[in-house]
């Protein structure tokens, strides 16, 4: 029997690739998302920031958003951005929202391999938790303030992915999202729990939506050591990241350039997995 091979139902132009970033973070962070994986995925990535470059608006072909939100690590900030990326995701008609933080390495055949497991017409929040248990809030009196005195407050939990891993969504979700949530209701609902913009979204798709979280183990944040990630493996993960703490880096363990030319291990790891990329050297 032979089958003929039936064509993807998700290719790489049905996703919208979002990216967090901010100012301060140009040089550092987006300078290396661009010279890696933003090359296999120019047309779907788009940067989300807080102010005006030239330099970089130029280096990725128009894809650099001022959002006009304030700068900072907090979270009025993040939901805000997280807002603004929702609310452009929406207007391109994409099926398939991803969200990623700057500090991500997207391993972009992967996430399309990913995603075409997946029907967009189906409500899916894929991503992964960085802690074991539901987060559990307090709500004081939401959604509305009205009986001030009346109402104790509720006690709710609800699983949420970790922005720093990356996380998508389907249209159909998203569609779903849209009235409670579109056109910059985000921020307030985000306002009102008082928690950070992935933990908003959890809430709102979980809590409010009651759709519930796929676990999906190949996304990555810098939560986890990354070194426990083999090379053996690094063709089947979605996304990677690193960061420096307590004087030490947390980044994959990959042979390639040495570490004062690439700490961040972005570069090694990007031609361990496109070894042919311009960069990479030949062997
Ligand atoms: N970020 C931001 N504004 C800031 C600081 C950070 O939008 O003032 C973004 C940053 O670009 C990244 C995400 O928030 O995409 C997480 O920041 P970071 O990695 O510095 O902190 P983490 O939360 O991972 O410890
Ligand atoms: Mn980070």
């Amino acid at each position: 029997v032979t089958a003929t091979p039936q064509p993807p139902i998700t290719e790489l132009d049905d996703i919208f690739i979002s990216v967090k970033t901010t100012k301060n973070y140009h040089d550092t962070r987006l300078a290396l998302i661009i010279k890696t994986w933003f090359q296999l995925a120019r047309d779907q990535t788009w940067f989300f920031t807080d102010a005006v470059d030239t330099y970089y608006q130029e280096k990725t072909k128009g894809h650099l958003i001022n959002t006009n939100c304030s700068q900072g690590h907090f979270q009025e900030a993040l939901c805000c951005k997280m807002s603004a990326e929702l609310d452009v995701f929406l207007a391109s008609g994409k099926k398939w929202f991803c969200h990623f933080d700057d500090d991500n390495y997207v391993n972009v055949p992967r996430l399309v391999k990913l995603l075409d497991e997946y029907s967009p017409s189906v409500d899916w929040y894929l991503g992964k938790p960085s802690i074991f248990s539901p987060l559990e809030i307090h709500l004081d009196s939401y959604p509305t303030s009205s009986h001030k005195n009346k109402t104790p407050s509720e006690k709710i939990s609800f699983w949420f992915a970790t922005g720093g891993a990356g996380f998508c969504l389907s249209r159909a979700l998203t569609l779903k999202m849209l009235p409670i949530a579109g056109g910059g209701k985000f921020i307030n609902i985000g306002r009102k729990i008082r928690f950070p913009d992935d933990v908003t979204m959890g809430f709102i798709i979980e809590h409010l939506l009651k759709v519930p979280l796929r676990i999906v183990e190949n996304f990555h944040s810098h939560l986890e050591p990354m070194e426990h990630i083999h090379p053996d493996t690094f063709q089947e993960q979605v996304s990677f990241s690193y960061a420096h703490m307590r004087n030490q880096w947390n980044v994959v363990k990959v042979d390639g350039f040495d570490l004062t030319k690439d700490p961040k291990r972005f570069y090694s790891l990007h031609c361990k997995l496109f070894p042919y990329f311009s960069f990479c050297p030949t062997r």
